[in-house]
């Protein structure tokens, strides 16, 4: 395995092409042993600016490259992500925490994304209408919508780059991505693989630093005409208000409450195994993750002791041990509100089956609650943790209802054998995503992204380049 230019820790921003140091810096911590692994630079809103014109000059150039170039160089990249793999998911461990097995896992499915909008840029097609005069033609065609801006969360440090930053250049715009700054690293390194493949200077920049200043560039800059946010319904409220002097087009993917419902006609095996799934990768920590188990009376405790047997076999520990399946939390806040939503359900009358309480440094075991009531904080608000609340209903209409009695709108799970059940409730459900049967609903194949509080577009299958493109219409006419 060659790691060339990865290891040590990228510790420069890359910004417009020129690999960027700074005085100041942000510490990144590895969430499993709180050391200090590497700094970047602590930068703000001179250096976005400068990565903004950057961008800008670069983006001239690329939009009229021919698909199939900027296929072939994002078909480069995809290569050097495969090549790189290991390190890349050791990069990833090492500033996020989630099991190595979990990361190269990651590194696989942020790949997935710039091979399938390498392949789809291609296949940005226009129209021709009937006009309606004889002597007029009427075409469509898309144009790129220009300068992106990304803000990316810490929980999927590479798939969240590579799900914006893939369409953004198959479109042939030009993207700046600012990281979590728990996790500069992986994007970091992405970007140094992307300079290998060859990319042009200045299309994709990673500027690292001041939240606010570097956002507050983006959203002030006549120049970005796009943003793709992913992160917490409360910044993205922010954001949205923030684009509104200067009209920027928004893609938001922001946070979720799903519920996994399991009827009585349930396979209880596929159900748990799917609870399994759903709940605690990457220790609970992703917007699909369900916060919610509604599970039906005549199953209910066949299914709370299963899940509970297949909980006791969940491993906390180091990302980087063999076997471990759960690692730490990203940080004290995390861990709190974990606390907090277990001491509340418990208080409300819930029954602690598995886990409970917060260990060492940063790790928190698998929790399983039966008995939730249905006002519990858990019932509205997103964990993010590894804690799975069970609630319990008796009929289908009441199970929809709470389903759909949260502000949210991503991802929701149901399981039954029962096609008529399964196809009603899939229509009934308010969410942009509904797992049938299965708890992995996430491929780069599919439109990724929710309705109401949980924000707007999609990313991901055909739908997600359209984000990145402008239609215009022309009308010829004199014919
Ligand atoms: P979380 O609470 O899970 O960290 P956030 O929504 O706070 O989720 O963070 C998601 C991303 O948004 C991160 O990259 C973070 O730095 C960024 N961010 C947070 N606040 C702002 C802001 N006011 N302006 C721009 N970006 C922000």
């Amino acid at each position: 395995m060659t790691i060339r230019n990865l290891h040590p820790f990228r510790e420069q921003a890359f910004v417009g092409g020129i690999w960027t140091a700074a005085p100041e810096t942000v510490p990144v911590t590895d969430p499993a042993t709180g050391e200090v692994i590497a700094q970047v630079p602590h930068l703000g809103a001179d250096e976005t600016r400068t990565a903004i014109d950057a961008a800008a000059k670069a983006q001239a150039e690329w939009r009229h490259r021919p698909a199939g170039e900027r296929a072939d160089l994002l078909l480069r990249w995809h290569g050097l992500m495969l090549e790189h793999q290991e390190a890349l998911a050791a990069i990833l461990t090492a500033e996020q925490g989630k099991p190595l097995a979990e990361a190269r896992g990651e590194v696989l499915y942020a790949a997935s994304f710039v091979r399938w909008f390498a392949e789809e840029a291609r296949r940005i097609e226009g129209e021709v209408i009937p006009a309606p005069r004889s002597n007029q033609r009427i075409l469509v065609w898309s144009e790129p919508v220009g300068v992106v801006a990304a803000i990316t969360p810490w929980n999927f440090p590479a798939a969240m780059v590579t799900r914006k930053v893939a369409p953004a250049l198959a479109a042939g715009c030009a993207i700046i991505v600012k990281p979590a700054p728990e996790t500069p690293l992986t994007a970091l390194a992405l970007a140094a693989l992307a300079e290998e493949a060859g990319l042009p200077a200045g299309l994709l920049s990673v500027v690292t630093g001041e939240a606010t200043a570097i956002g507050g560039a983006f959203m002030a800059s006549d120049v970005v005409r796009k943003l793709s946010f992913t992160g917490s319904t409360g910044v993205g409220r922010k954001l949205y208000e923030q684009s509104a002097p200067t009209l920027k087009r928004l893609s938001l993917e922001l946070g979720g409450n799903a519920p996994f419902l399991v009827f009585d006609d349930a396979d209880v095996d596929a159900a748990v195994e799917g609870a399994l799934l759903g709940k605690y990768r990457n220790a609970g920590q992703t917007c699909v993750c369900v916060n919610r188990f509604l599970v039906q009376d005549g199953i209910h405790d066949a299914f709370v002791e299963r899940l509970r047997q297949r909980v006791e076999g969940l491993v906390v520990g180091r990302g980087t041990e063999a076997g471990v399946t759960i690692g730490p939390l990203i940080n004290a806040r995390a861990v709190e509100k974990v606390e907090q939503h277990i001491a509340d359900a418990v208080a409300r009358g819930g029954r602690l089956l598995a886990g409970g309480a917060r260990q060492e440094g940063l790790f928190f075991p698998p929790t399983l609650i039966a008995d939730v009531p249905r006002d519990a904080l858990v019932a509205s608000e997103e964990t993010f943790g590894p804690l799975a609340a069970v609630i319990r209903f008796e009929t289908e209409e009441e199970a929809i209802r709470m389903a759909n009695d949260t502000e949210f709108g991503l991802a929701a799970y149901a399981y039954t054998r029962d096609i008529g059940r399964a196809m009603r409730v899939a229509g009934a459900l308010e969410y942009g995503m509904v797992g049938l049967n299965e708890a992995a609903i996430s491929t780069e194949v599919a439109p990724f992204g929710g309705i109401k509080a949980s924000g707007m577009g999609r990313e991901g299958s055909r739908h997600g380049i359209t984000d990145y493109l402008e239609l215009k219409y022309v009308m010829m006419g004199g014919l």
